[in-house]
């Protein structure tokens, strides 16, 4: 079934899980303004705090994370009036439908998911329920608005095939064709960004070092001290696109260059061939800083009024439930739950 007959519409999350950093950024946040900007479809844009606390949150790290995202989001350049901004347990339906969903996603698929496999490491019989469940509540995020996009990294591939698994056999075991086969956008010169000290792993909000990534509340000056102390290999920048290959920290200061420059990789290549990774590095933290500095001057700013973050978030839960409630009611009445 394809998606044609749905309301173009795009919903993405974030967890306020931690810091916000530039994979976060570079990966969905600025592509998520691009999709408002461009005006095609409605968009939405959630907090994820239900997800968040999959892995145990202190609660007022957890409150102050879910508003310094909100702040983040809109300092990035999301428009609360021309997006729909929220966080996720100020609407209930998405939780509502997340049970359905469990009953219809199978113990193997969650098995098989590979953040769930990391994140629970070698001891999963003490990981939360949650974190397998995860991908479900996941896939009712997007489906309770019948969102036909999704803007996300590459890291959430194997979730939003997983989501489409989920919509596809809902469809199936009701003989309806009521849920959006989902289509993931990821997209851009950054849909990976690596881990500054080990360019196999992603950069990642939860890894306990913070020399690891770069957060969007640093300042200058740590920004150029992360960014020169990034690992790389003696080698200086290519000629050619193909000189990259095999070389993972090399590659990913590139593709951070192109992102942040809004240009190609092919581009930020020929603009540096020959050049040494000392020089390469103090030009990359200066387009960094220039980009990154911004934001987080603004992000600051509007940490100083809470109260508006929250008539912020208030509002677009409204907004937010105004979709997803018929959405829901209609998924029960499918199921059959009685409603009088
Ligand atoms: P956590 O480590 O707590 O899972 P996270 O850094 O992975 O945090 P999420 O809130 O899980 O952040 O993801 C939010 C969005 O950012 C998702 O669309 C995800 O694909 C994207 N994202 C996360 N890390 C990266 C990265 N290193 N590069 C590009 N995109 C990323
Ligand atoms: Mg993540």
């Amino acid at each position: 079934m394809s998606s044609t007959k749905f309301t173009p519409r795009v919903f993405s999350g974030m967890q306020p899980s931690g810091d916000l950093h530039l994979g976060n950024y570079l990966g969905a946040m600025k592509r998520w303004v691009d999709m408002q900007d461009a005006g095609q479809h409605e968009t939405v844009y959630c907090m994820v705090d239900l997800h968040a606390i999959t892995v145990w949150q202190d609660p007022a790290a957890l409150s102050r994370a879910t508003r310094e995202l909100c702040a983040g989001f809109i300092a990035a350049g999301i428009d609360p009036e021309k997006s729909i901004l929220f966080n996720q347990s100020q609407v209930p339906e998405h939780a509502q439908l997340a049970w359905i969903f469990n009953c219809v996603a199978r113990m193997g698929w969650m098995g098989r998911m590979t953040q769930w496999k990391d994140k629970s490491g070698k001891n999963a019989e003490a990981a939360s329920l949650g974190l397998l469940a995860y991908p479900a509540l996941m896939a009712a995020d997007i489906l309770v608005y019948h969102a036909t996009h999704v803007p996300v990294g590459e890291d959430q591939k194997q979730h939003l095939e997983l989501t489409r698994d989920i919509a596809a056999k809902f469809n199936h075991d009701y003989d309806v064709e009521y849920f959006p086969i989902t289509e993931p956008v990821i997209e851009g010169a950054a849909t990976r960004v690596m881990n500054l000290q080990d360019g196999t792993k992603k950069m990642s909000k939860s890894d306990p070092s913070d020399k690891t990534r770069i957060n969007l509340t640093d300042d200058a000056d740590a920004i150029a001290k992360k960014i020169k102390k990034a690992k790389t290999d003696p080698d200086p920048l290519p000629e050619t696109v193909e000189g990259l290959e095999s070389r993972p920290e090399a590659r990913n200061l590139v593709n951070i260059w192109a992102a942040l420059a809004d240009t190609t990789v092919e581009d930020v290549v020929a603009q540096n061939a020959g050049k040494m990774f000392g020089y390469f590095k103090q030009d990359l933290a200066d387009l960094a800083v220039e980009k990154l500095a911004p934001i987080s001057d603004e992000m600051a700013r509007l940490m100083q009024d809470q109260a508006e973050i929250d008539r912020i978030l208030g509002r677009g839960a409204e907004r937010a439930s105004e979709i997803a409630a018929p959405i829901l009611a209609q998924t029960y009445d499918i199921v059959g739950m009685v409603r009088s």
